[in-house]
């Protein structure tokens, strides 16, 4: 009789019938994977036909995935501190370049740990190299040189986990920048998609120069002209008529960036995103051979997108805009059947999944919600509005209707509420970016964007102030305080 349950066991695995409408309820081991810089329009599971993603499509293939993901900010500090604790940045720390986790927030390797996980990460450095506050929780925080790759950090994932002679289960957390400025990524991906011409010093202007419509700034440069003249802000209209003068003057080492080159930049991204996927496909098939994938739930995620040409604009951090915000996010449960989601969830809502899907509970204070009811096969919750934060003083809404952004004061000032108490702001010195056009929709966003200030839980003194070296770091790979 003993033999009875392996009997039944051997069809169901020779058959490789793995699904099953409920998930079992054993401990799982968590892998999280963050693909820097990554649109949502660029994998094949949602939509694109230049076949950049075969591996990510096979996985998403296996998944849950989430057609309509968001962001809640456009920098990788910021993404990563709301998605390590389900929280909106302003609550954690002083929205900017130099962005860091303060104290306070329970972070998901600090829960995960707590539960009996062993909670490691390696990261490709930058801003995920220790000292910003997203290392918080973790046992082990590995981050190789800044804006590293995949093609660092997995293998150094995939040689801890085979080191490891531990039977708790493990919180893994992997990150690669191979899909992020400037696109370098080698031969035959960096430029296997390019159809226009151009060269190795475009492609690495682009992340530490600043484009603007169809001229190339130094952007450090640029942008403490615009400070002087008390316009911090390039993108709205006083901005604009400052950036036009200095394209005319050819000041701050304004150069030509014509459509050639927009083109360029374009596919030499869209390289890198194959890149990164080959590396996945890699640490994919290593994890399948050993198993791992029988008992490890795998989350894979963008952090935020990447501005490519859209008004002007190249890079990410300055726009609220959807080609900044909007990422892939898929989650596969062993035992889970594959499955698509149209609702519009947010990345808050990755660490309650997670937590719920490891039996953890949720500390106090989060602003997500678990997903699991959509993985389980049943309705699960969603976002009426999604909210986001950018580094440059600015916030958004976004529903059915379209997006509205407000900049100008970010969640964290006592003014925000008093300005828009009534109406949208209309004075020059406040800039309203909108893809709405009906007056009713956008006073509800408005009416949204209010509601959701007064839910925030400002972070007070607990921030502590960022190390100078790694401040000094950051802006020798374009990062400039603004
Ligand atoms: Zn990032």
């Amino acid at each position: 009789m003993r033999l009875l349950p392996v009997l039944i066991a051997i069809p169901f695995a020779s058959l490789g019938c793995s699904v099953s409408a409920e998930p079992s309820a054993a401990p799982k081991s968590v892998l999280l994977v963050s693909i820097d810089t990554l649109r949502s329009d660029r994998m094949g599971a949602l939509g694109n036909t230049r076949g950049l993603t075969p591996n990510l499509d096979a996985f998403a293939a296996e998944s849950t995935v989430f057609t309509q993901a968001w962001s809640q900010a456009n920098t990788t500090s910021m993404s990563h501190a709301a998605l390590f604790t389900s929280r909106y940045p302003s609550e954690l720390g002083v929205p900017g370049t130099t962005f860091t986790l303060g104290a306070g927030a329970p972070t998901l390797a600090e829960v995960l740990g707590l539960y009996g996980y062993e909670p490691v990460a390696f990261t490709a450095g930058a801003h995920l190299e220790p000292g910003w506050g997203l290392e918080r929780g973790f046992t082990k925080f590995a981050a190789t040189e800044p804006l590293g790759s995949f093609w660092h950090t997995l293998p150094a994932a995939e040689a801890w986990l085979d080191a490891r002679t531990a039977t708790t289960p493990f919180f893994l957390f992997v990150h690669g920048y191979d899909a992020h400025a400037p696109y370098l990524d080698p031969a035959p991906y960096g430029t296997a998609w390019t159809a226009a011409p151009g060269t190795d010093a475009v492609r690495q202007l682009v992340g530490t120069e600043l484009v603007f419509g169809q001229t190339l700034f130094h952007e450090e440069s640029m942008m403490s002209a615009l400070a002087g003249l008390d316009r911090p802000r390039p993108w709205d209209a006083e901005g604009q008529a400052a950036v036009a003068a200095m394209a005319a003057a050819g000041s701050h080492g304004a150069t030509p960036f014509g459509d050639t080159d927009a083109a360029y930049v374009r596919d030499v991204y869209d390289g890198g995103v194959a890149y990164a996927d080959a590396l996945f496909g890699w640490f994919m098939v290593g994890l399948r051979a050993r198993g791992r994938l029988d008992d490890t739930i795998v989350v894979v995620l963008g952090d935020h997108g990447e501005a490519l040409g859209e008004q002007g604009r190249f890079g990410h951090g300055d726009s609220l805009a959807d080609e900044e915000l909007h990422v892939p996010l898929y989650i596969r449960v062993p035992g889970a059947a594959p499955r698509r989601v149209d609702a519009p969830v947010a990345l808050l809502d990755v660490m309650p999944t997670l937590l719920d899907l490891t039996g953890a509970e949720a500390p106090a204070g989060i602003h997500g919600r678990s997903l699991r009811p959509w993985i389980e096969g049943a309705e699960g919750p969603a976002h009426d509005v999604i909210f986001a934060e950018s580094n440059l003083r600015a916030v958004s809404a976004r529903g059915a209707a379209g997006r509205l952004s407000f900049s100008g004061l970010g969640a964290g000032s006592p003014f925000l509420q008093g300005l828009m108490a009534t109406s949208l702001p209309t004075d020059a010195a406040w800039s309203i970016d909108t893809t709405v056009a009906d007056p009713t929709a956008r006073e509800d966003l408005r009416r949204a964007l209010l509601a959701w200030r007064a839910t925030i839980r400002l972070p007070g003194a607990a921030v502590a102030p960022v190390d100078p070296a790694l401040r000094e770091e950051m802006r020798k790979h374009g990062y400039f305080d603004r």
